[in-house]
């Protein structure tokens, strides 16, 4: 039965809702609606004019509808008379094709039909800033191999803890903090789940872990590379496919005893190979997707980092469980993608996985040789394969090549992204930059 906004808001002292949809470059956009008009935006959603957001529209657009998905709903735990609810693009009755939600729940559906519900669990990294996003938030922070640095992350107990109860009290079942590679850099986990939901996860997740810290007077960033020489934010992705969703799901499809078919190299199934086949012979294309940004090219293709490792991969290789390749496989019946970062829009994130995975379950694609080496000291000995695309301009042109992903992305979808992020990088290539005027006044 689905959930009644109005009575859930009665039953919880909810004064507002927040009702979010989240645009083609990640943003997420909000009403704030009392609780008392709510019953009718159930029905109707909230107006918004896609236009003056990140959504390839005019302003002659009809109005675009955000109707909540009451599945979805979550009390904040740091102000609790409001609710957030992540909501569905709709105009003139049709679902909003281009809106990454909805690009999400129809390859949810796609996959479903053949079987396939995939879970996953996500590492959103960030930093923790001064207000004015330019120097770390801790001076002290200065290790110069700082992961896991248990005097710093005690200096900054308070924040992490308050989000660690707060997913507590949500029922995520988070079970790690720590400091990360970068001096300013924390990492904290909880557990896989429906790549729906972990795509309303992350993106509650981005939105407390900015309010919590702006709360106790810092400012989070999920930027892929905020402190050049430092480790960058990646968002890794964890990823098994099941029989069923929720908690009716019984049998790991990517494991080897589940029947489906022999068992490949490391504990993938036959699905789960091709599944990662899907993901490796697309890897180039959905960058565009994975690393979104112009920053995102600073954090792959990285040169070392003052730690002495950047963690993110420069090419499309796998192996089992060593970090220095773009696909880990940690332990029988799933597989890490490392490949995105925090600049990643949550549902595009999880429906690029889902839309390569099941390319590559139909051509039964081969996810070619493992290389089981130091990717950062021997990389350059591997022969035939790809190179990420070295910036954002690459990368979308790679996708604009990949006929497949597009089409199972969305040819709408795929339109709109492809021509809203070549705008964004022609204003970045038109910008003037001290860096050229450094290397080019005295030629
Ligand atoms: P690491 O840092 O070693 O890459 P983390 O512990 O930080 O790993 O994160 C692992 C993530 O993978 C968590 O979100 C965890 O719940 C998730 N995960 C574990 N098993 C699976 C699985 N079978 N399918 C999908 N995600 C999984
Ligand atoms: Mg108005
Ligand atoms: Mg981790
Ligand atoms: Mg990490
Ligand atoms: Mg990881």
């Amino acid at each position: 039965m689905t959930k009644d906004l109005a009575a859930f808001a009665a039953e919880n002292g909810i004064k507002y809702f927040m009702i979010s949809f989240t645009d083609l470059f990640g943003g997420q956009r909000a009403k704030l609606v009392p609780a008392q008009a709510i019953s009718d935006m159930q029905e109707d959603g909230a107006g918004f004019a896609g236009f003056a957001t990140y959504m390839d529209m005019t302003p002659a657009h009809p109005d675009m509808l955000a109707l909540p998905d009451p599945d979805s709903v979550i009390q904040l735990p740091w102000k609790p008379e409001v609710a957030w609810v992540a909501a569905n693009p709709v105009m003139e009755d049709k679902d909003v094709a281009q809106a990454p939600r909805n690009v999400l729940r129809r390859l949810i559906d796609e996959a479903a039909q053949e079987g396939m519900h995939v879970k996953t669990g996500i590492e959103a990294e960030f930093f923790l800033l001064t207000p004015d996003g330019r120097e770390l938030s801790d001076e002290f922070d200065t290790a110069a191999k700082p992961c896991y640095d248990q005097q710093a992350v005690m200096r900054r107990y308070d924040v992490v803890r308050e989000i660690c109860d707060y997913m507590l009290e949500l029922g995520w079942g988070p079970y790690q903090n720590d400091h990360e590679d970068a001096n300013g850099q924390f990492e904290m986990n909880w557990e896989f789940d429906d790549a729906l939901r972990t795509a309303d996860k992350h993106s509650f997740f981005k939105f407390m872990t900015k309010s919590v810290a702006e709360k106790h007077g810092f400012r989070a960033t999920f930027m892929p590379k905020p402190v050049e020489g430092l480790t960058g934010n990646g968002c890794h992705a964890h990823i098994s496919v099941w029989d069923a969703p929720g908690d009716k799901s019984r049998a790991n499809v990517f494991a080897t005893d589940t029947g489906n078919g022999p068992a490949g190299e490391l504990g993938l199934s036959e699905k789960g190979t091709y599944f990662l086949g899907g993901i490796m012979k697309h890897a180039s294309a959905l960058a565009a997707i994975t690393n979104p940004t112009v920053n995102s090219y600073k954090r792959i293709n990285a040169p070392r980092t003052i730690s002495g490792a950047t963690w993110a991969p420069n090419t499309v290789t796998w192996t089992g469980n060593n970090r220095t390749h773009m696909v880990r496989v940690p332990g029988p019946g799933r597989f890490e993608l490392r490949l995105p970062d925090g600049a990643v829009n949550p549902y595009l994130l999880q429906a690029v996985i889902i839309a390569a995975g099941l390319s590559g379950v139909r051509s039964k694609a081969d996810p070619g040789k493992r290389h089981d080496i130091d990717m950062y000291a021997d990389g350059h000995k591997v022969r035939g394969a790809p190179k990420l695309p070295l910036n954002m301009l690459d990368a979308l042109r790679t996708y604009d090549k990949d006929k497949e992903l597009k089409t199972m992305m969305g040819e709408e979808f795929s339109k709109a992204y492809i021509k809203m992020k070549h705008e964004e990088w022609n204003s970045f290539i038109t910008h003037f930059s001290q860096w050229e005027r450094d290397h080019t006044l005295d030629i």
